[in-house]
């Protein structure tokens, strides 16, 4: 049986919003924009494919 959620290229990172401090585990790339959960600020965009990140990077998870 197959995982659809397992992509061994992917990673999770851990950033810490800019704005509020709010720390929030969040997928490097994304494919929508991620919001931080408390304020709202865009943490996270799409960009080709990459994904750009807009919020401290405080961890990468492998
Ligand atoms: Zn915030």
């Amino acid at each position: 049986m197959k995982n659809p959620i397992q992509e061994p290229k992917s990673k999770f990172i851990k950033v810490k919003c800019t704005k509020c401090k709010n720390e929030q585990i969040i997928f490097g790339k994304p494919s929508s924009i991620i919001k931080c959960l408390v304020c709202e600020k865009i943490l996270a965009e799409p960009s080709g494919g990459k994904g750009k990140i807009k919020a401290r990077i405080l961890e990468v998870l492998e």
